[in-house]
């Protein structure tokens, strides 16, 4: 396999970022993880049945669209990299698909999550059904309120969604309930984490399963293009686990520019804000340690942003490496500008993105692109969860 300067070290770090920060209770779990995944995940009969889930089950590979209209407005060649168009609506399933087989692979018979907005506990819930699998999924109870349609999805899936009663009832206190039940169910549970965070292995595991969309754009660009390689890639980013994928394939050749997008909420200005990179300071949050929104007490201040998959005051130490020695850089988009680049796609390619993806589609106003380069933005997800948002901003706009 290749070294490169972006996998981690043996203990999990990226340069300064990552690492295992974990209770002594939990020590036995991590170790085994991080024993067996590597071996796990690279042996051709992992590989195997994971492509074939991915294709047969989630609908991979994925288009890559070259978005003719946006690519006359913005004088260069678009394409767009179409993970809205999986199964359940989003990049999340590579990950679920790929961690139930770990699962399986490692004898344990029952799943346990925690999600926000119930994007990541509806992919768990889907997999768990897909394998008859236990499932049970931390949720805040302000949340369980928030996201009924999801709630009901995961029940209808097979899942036992608990609501956590503790803290702000949101999801940090969903991954510490997690947490507790996985260390009292140490030998017969998995506990899927949702993004390139977590101690280590979870941010080089999650990384690897999503890299698909990276190799999948490098095969199709080359087809459609002459050239495997494309100028730039830009994702959004909450965890940054669609940004993690999408660059994947890219990290060791220093003339693909990476772009990440994070949600600026309100503006970094105001305090309504979830872009880690530009307001955070090093500290350890879920296990590792990373970029991190917090006062000046080194306590972790509570994000904001209109979409609910960015809302999260970590970033992936991957990200958080990638930022410091300028391999990506990372742009700020408030909810103004993404919900402005979502009406801009939908009316001009057809397309309604995830809130989420949106952030990234931001990116085209913001940068200047030469006319022959190629541009491929990850459309994380497909917009159908955000319709009540979309329609309450747009409500009182005139008939276009
Ligand atoms: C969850 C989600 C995200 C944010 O998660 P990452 O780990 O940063 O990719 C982005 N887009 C969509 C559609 C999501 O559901």
């Amino acid at each position: 396999m290749v070294k490169s300067r972006f996998t981690p070290d043996e203990r999990g770090y990226y340069g300064e970022f990552g690492g295992a920060f974990i209770p002594e209770m939990l020590m036995g779990n991590i170790q085994e993880l991080q024993e067996r995944y590597l071996e796990i995940v690279e042996s051709e009969m992992f590989k195997s049945e994971f492509h074939s889930l991915l294709r047969d089950y989630s609908g991979r590979p994925t288009p890559l669209y070259p978005a003719m209209r946006l690519s006359e407005k913005y004088k260069t060649h678009v394409f767009l990299k179409r993970e809205d168009l999986n199964h359940t609506g989003a990049h999340k399933i590579n990950n679920c698909v790929g961690q139930v087989l770990l699962a399986e692979k490692l004898g344990k018979k029952r799943i346990i999550a925690e999600t926000g907005a119930g994007q990541h506990g509806v992919a768990t819930a889907t997999v768990c059904a897909l394998k008859g699998l236990e499932c049970v999924v931390y949720m805040g109870a302000l949340d369980v309120e928030r996201q009924a349609p999801n709630v009901t999805k995961m029940k209808m899936l097979g899942a036992t969604v608990v609501p956590v009663h503790s803290g702000n009832k949101t999801l940090k206190d969903a991954t510490n309930e997690a947490m507790r039940d996985w260390i009292s169910h140490p030998s017969d549970t998995h506990y899927i984490i949702g993004s390139v965070v977590g101690p280590h292995p979870y941010p080089d595991l999650v990384a690897r399963l999503q890299s698909v969309i990276s190799y999948e754009v490098a095969f199709q660009l080359d087809e459609k293009t002459g050239k495997p390689d494309p100028d730039v890639v830009i994702a959004c980013v909450g965890g940054g686990s669609n940004a993690a994928g999408g660059f994947y394939a890219f990290l060791d050749n220093p003339d693909v520019k990476l772009i990440g997008a994070e949600a600026a909420g309100l503006g970094n200005e105001t305090g309504e804000s979830a872009a880690t990179l530009a307001l955070g300071r090093t500290g350890i949050l879920h296990g590792s340690k990373s970029y991190l929104i917090q006062d000046i007490y080194g306590q972790v201040t509570e994000p904001y942003s209109i979409s609910a998959g960015l809302d999260y005051p970590g970033i992936g130490p991957l990200h958080s490496h990638l930022y410091t020695t300028g391999r990506c850089r990372y742009l700020s988009i408030t909810d103004q500008e993404a919900l402005e680049a979502a009406m801009e796609l939908t009316r001009m390619e057809g397309i309604i993105p995830a809130l989420e993806s949106a952030h990234a589609m931001a990116v085209l106003r913001k940068e200047s692109f030469r006319p022959d380069e190629n541009v491929v933005i990850i459309l994380s997800g497909r917009g159908d969860k955000d319709m009540s948002t979309y329609s309450n901003y747009f409500k009182n706009e005139p008939d276009r």
